[in-house]
């Protein structure tokens, strides 16, 4: 709802003034900045950590003395910040940050799959809604999805809703990874093409490409490195190649260079914006501590089923969450 400015809002003009204000709400909220690798440069610079998806959950547990966590993300991601974490208040700076890969698998197709493959395990990508979580038996995000397959005792897995993740999956694995549904898709990842890579790579021969299994196959065939953002942020910095081909979301490159300074990195393409990740602003975050906005709720129901499937991706990562 649209309010009108307060004169102290008005007040805050400035992005340092912004910043300083933030810090000094953040303090006495006691509260953790998480920010995604896909964030603005400016709320990567702010933040307490900047990471993937997975590696956000994590940091959420690990800070026990956080009161408040203010999730700059997408939905998905601050829904399971909060089933990980139902003693903390998560705050969304935006509403409208939603992924629309989750929305491709409500929860209730996910029993129209179980009736047509009994038995077949179920595999779903973090990007899902808690509803859709629930009913699965176990969670991945592209970091870990080829570990988790390979972890589960059957040959073939329903496997959603990233068709192209599920397509990685089943090249590392071997296994059979049955998409649900059957063509869902990242509306970012889809914008690489395989022609505009390799007429980069003509004009650049040394530049190695590394790309999110997000994107096609095609253009997963001409990477030389496919990972998740973390693991592409790793790879850049331990691979003796100083110059980069990058096939994902524009907002890491703000990572890439700050940590690697020396080298040089170029956008696959250069249009590949989401706009969701792109909705969490200064100005919202700073409004998100000192208003409350937007408290984020799982049912408490949901939030306890689809609790199981994460703790299990954990298990299988190795990583005990009550070792805080
Ligand atoms: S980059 Fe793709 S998967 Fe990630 S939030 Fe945006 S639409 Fe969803």
């Amino acid at each position: 709802m649209w309010e009108p400015m307060s004169a102290e809002r008005a007040a805050v003009k400035t992005d340092q003034d912004l910043v300083n204000n933030i810090l000094k709400l953040k303090k006495e909220r006691k509260a953790l900045i998480l920010a995604h690798n896909y964030q603005r440069p400016e709320v990567q610079d702010l933040a307490d950590y900047v990471d993937d998806s997975v590696g956000l959950a994590k940091r959420a547990v690990e800070e026990p003395d956080a009161e408040v966590v203010v999730h700059c993300s997408v939905d998905f991601m601050a829904e399971t910040a909060v089933i990980l974490n139902p003693e903390k208040k998560v705050l969304m700076p935006s509403p409208g940050a939603r992924c629309p890969m989750a929305a491709m698998l409500p929860a209730f197709q996910i029993h129209l799959w179980k009736e047509k493959y009994p038995g077949i395990p179920i595999v779903l990508y973090v990007n899902t809604h808690a509803e859709t979580k629930a009913e699965c038996d176990v969670c991945c995000t592209s970091a870990n999805a080829v570990k988790v397959v390979e972890s589960l005792d059957s040959d073939t897995v329903l496997f959603g809703p990233d068709a192209n993740l599920a397509w990685y999956v089943q090249q590392k694995t071997g296994k059979k990874t049955i998409p649900i549904p059957e063509r869902g898709f990242c509306q970012t990842h889809v914008l690489f093409l395989k022609e505009d890579i390799l007429l980069l790579k003509e004009e650049n021969p040394s530049a190695e490409v590394i790309a999110h299994p997000e994107c096609s196959p095609e253009v997963q065939k001409v990477a030389d490195f496919v990972g998740s953002t973390t693991q592409m942020c790793t790879h850049a910095t331990n691979s003796a190649a100083s110059k980069f081909i990058v096939a994902t979301e524009m907002g890491i490159l703000h990572r890439l260079k700050r940590e690697n300074p020396k080298k040089t990195f170029i956008p696959a393409y250069e249009g590949a914006w989401c706009v969701n990740m792109k909705l969490n602003t200064l100005q919202r975050i700073y409004l998100a501590l000192k208003e409350d906005r937007y408290k984020v709720e799982v049912p408490r129901d949901i939030a306890r089923k689809a609790k199981l499937p994460l703790e299990r991706m954990f298990e299988m990562m190795n990583i005990d969450l009550d070792a805080k």
